[in-house]
């Protein structure tokens, strides 16, 4: 059996393996990535993206309008009890599928000499100061670095035994792209009991309409469409958008054990980026932005120890965490104790009606959990 060798493996080609793929090519680096699934595809995801990573997107060679991204810059929230709020975006973004934007990147990574293999990897071992990485389909590859970037749940996370997988994964997420009215330079929050929905226009004027929920709340009802008509369209926002669009796909793509529970950002000499090292709660629209700068902080480092500027692997990875906390531990923490709040039935009608009275504080709070935009090595 050959035995391939390479400066650096990815494991996982979502936004955080293919943003970090692109730049250590780039940087000259021999790089191979390993994904599981083949290009293109659909994710449950908002797939409305913070413009913090459009400077960097640019400067690996991809820019989102190229491929019909729109561009927003508002924002609304309605409550369960129907009051509407509306504010502009401080920084913006826009809005782009995962569909095409992970397909273009995909395109982008070969372009710049990344090696794709269409595999799963099964095990990392770690000896003699290299990574062995095991396939299903046998292969196997040698590597001096290997980044996680397999997301937020994954075989992997099984094998490894991180901590994170044997709490509770009490979320299930709902997606599905309709064909409808909906300005396009609008992002929007509607609340429901136990849970909410994002909106917001694509390319190809198709809407995401796309809703996290808490499993328990679900599971009192006999399927989606069920709970689609007995909770979310109390909220008349919700009911006028499905009621008068037109679905795309033949049913709603869904992913349930979703946690937000810490993880480590170096695991068995493991850089982990995106997904994979922490998940901010998809309330404040930022997973995306936080995984191609999670993926940008990595790829630097690993570039200078890879030309011997950072002497040892200690430092490397004592860097990284160093440097990820800085960057995430904030925005991690006001997330999840917006979501906390927003979950408390008793507190999240008062919290929204402070939000009607004071408007301006929501781009206040939006700002504690997003980055300023992102520069340029
Ligand atoms: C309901 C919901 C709504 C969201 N809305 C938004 C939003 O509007 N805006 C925003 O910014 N963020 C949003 N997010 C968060 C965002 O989707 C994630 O933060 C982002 O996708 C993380 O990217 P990633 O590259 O880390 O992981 P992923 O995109 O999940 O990529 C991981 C990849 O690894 C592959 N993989 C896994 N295991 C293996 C293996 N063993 N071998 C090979 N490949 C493997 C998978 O197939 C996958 O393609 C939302 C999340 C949810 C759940």
């Amino acid at each position: 059996m050959t035995i391939l060798n390479f400066d650096v493996i990815i494991i996982g080609g979502g936004l955080a393996g293919l943003t970090s793929a692109i730049n250590l090519a780039k940087a000259k680096s021999k790089v191979l990535l390993i994904e599981k699934h083949t290009y293109p595809k659909h994710k449950v995801c908002g797939e409305y993206v913070s413009n913090e990573v459009l400077p960097y997107l640019e400067s690996l060679g991809f820019n989102p309008f190229e491929f019909g991204a729109k561009m927003i810059s508002n924002f609304e929230l309605t409550t369960h009890n129907n009051k509407s709020i509306s504010a502009n975006l401080p920084l913006g973004g826009f809005g782009m599928s995962r569909y095409e934007m992970d397909f273009q990147l995909y395109k982008l990574a070969l372009k710049n000499g990344v090696e794709v293999f269409s595999d799963t990897v099964s095990n990392v071992n770690f000896e003699g100061d290299m990574f062995h990485v095991e396939t299903k389909l046998n292969r196997i590859l040698n590597s001096k670095i290997v980044i996680g970037a397999f997301g937020k749940r994954s075989n992997l996370d099984i094998k490894f035994q991180r901590k994170f997988i044997t709490k509770k994964a009490p979320y299930l997420g709902v997606k599905i792209h309709v064909s409808g009215d909906f300005p396009e330079d609008k992002v929007a929050l509607h609340n429901f009991k136990g849970g909410y929905c994002g909106v917001s226009k694509v390319e190809n004027d198709c809407i995401n309409l796309c809703y996290i929920t808490d499993f328990e709340a679900f599971k009192k009802y006999k399927d989606i469409d069920t709970f689609q008509n007995e909770v979310l369209f109390n909220n008349s926002a919700l009911k006028a958008l499905f009621k008068n669009s037109k679905p795309e796909f033949e049913k709603p793509l869904t992913i349930s054990q979703i946690s937000f529970e810490t993880k480590n950002p170096v695991e068995n000499h493991i850089i982990m980026c995106g997904d994979t090292a922490g998940m901010i709660h998809p309330l404040c629209g930022n997973g995306m932005g936080m995984a191609i700068r999670s993926a940008q902080l990595a790829s630097h480092l690993i570039i200078d120890y890879l030309q011997g500027k950072i002497k040892t692997r200690e430092t490397l990875e004592s860097e990284y965490v160093k440097h990820w906390k800085k960057t995430f531990n904030l925005r991690l923490k006001v997330g999840h104790t917006i979501a906390y709040l927003f979950r408390q039935d008793w507190l999240a009608p008062k919290l929204l009606r402070l939000l009607s009275w004071f408007p301006f504080l929501i781009p206040q709070i939006i700002k504690m959990t997003h980055g300023k935009p992102m520069t340029v090595k």
